[in-house]
């Protein structure tokens, strides 16, 4: 199983970091604003369709220096040369699953750069006090049935976020859509804030974007089609 990293070297906590980039957003709300990325290593589920497997896949026997690196927040900051928010106004936090690992300092790091923070998570974990009160945006990704597993979430917390959307993946739309409907019902998600989008792994990935958005049309569901902005103009190259 993997363990949350609390490790400690000279007495500051390090992070599991898979890898760090400076790109634009790709998706949701935020898609083509400048960001700096910071994709930490591991995840508690093991989506058929994920497209960033390489922060995972080996998790149960993962080796410093070849899948992940240790590294403190300041050394992070350092690598992606955080600058002021003018040129790159977001830091993303993604993954893999973020909140396994404690980044309640790299956070606050963050904010110190004034950069504004989104943290990309399963919807799983519950975030604590600290983060809710410090992360601007939260990008949610529910899993569906389509994932391959039954996936227990929990967004009792949504209410307490200062700002959020939810992003699914549908792979069926007219078995998908259904379930994205129950579940932001049982959230109390409204519509505004619900992005649907196709499986980034299609190869006829306008046509899955197209029978995505006639689905939602047809079927009078009213969410947000999107796509994914990385995915089109850089196909599945890492670190873009
Ligand atoms: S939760 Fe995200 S990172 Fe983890 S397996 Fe699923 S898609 Fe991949």
């Amino acid at each position: 199983m993997f363990s949350i990293c609390k490790k400690s070297i000279g007495g500051a906590f390090v992070l599991k970091v898979c890898e760090l980039f400076t790109s634009v957003q790709g998706e949701g709300e935020v898609i083509g604003i400048p960001s700096h990325f910071v994709r930490l290593y591991g995840c508690n589920l093991k989506c058929v369709w994920c497209d960033t497997k390489y922060s995972w896949i080996r998790q149960d026997r993962a080796q410093e220096g070849v899948d992940y690196y240790l590294m403190s927040e300041d050394e992070i900051a350092k690598k992606l040369a955080f600058g002021t928010p003018e040129i790159v106004p977001l830091v993303t936090i993604t993954g893999g699953e973020p909140l396994l690992q404690n980044i309640e300092r790299l956070v606050a790091l963050i904010k110190e750069y004034r950069h504004k923070i989104v943290v990309e998570t399963n919807g799983t974990i519950k975030p604590c006090d600290e983060l809710l009160k410090q992360v601007d945006i939260w990008s949610v990704s529910p899993k569906l049935r389509n994932c391959g597993e039954i996936v227990e979430t929990n967004l009792s917390w949504l209410k307490f976020a200062k700002y959020y959307y939810v992003k699914f993946v549908i792979i069926n739309p007219w078995y998908d859509l259904e379930e994205v409907y129950e579940v932001c019902s049982k959230w109390g998600i409204p519509k505004e804030r619900v992005f649907v989008q196709p499986d980034g792994n299609r190869p006829d990935y306008s046509k899955a974007l197209a029978e995505l958005a006639e689905a939602n049309l047809k079927g009078n569901w009213g969410f947000r089609v999107c796509l994914q902005l990385h995915r089109v103009a850089w196909g599945h190259k890492r670190g873009v």
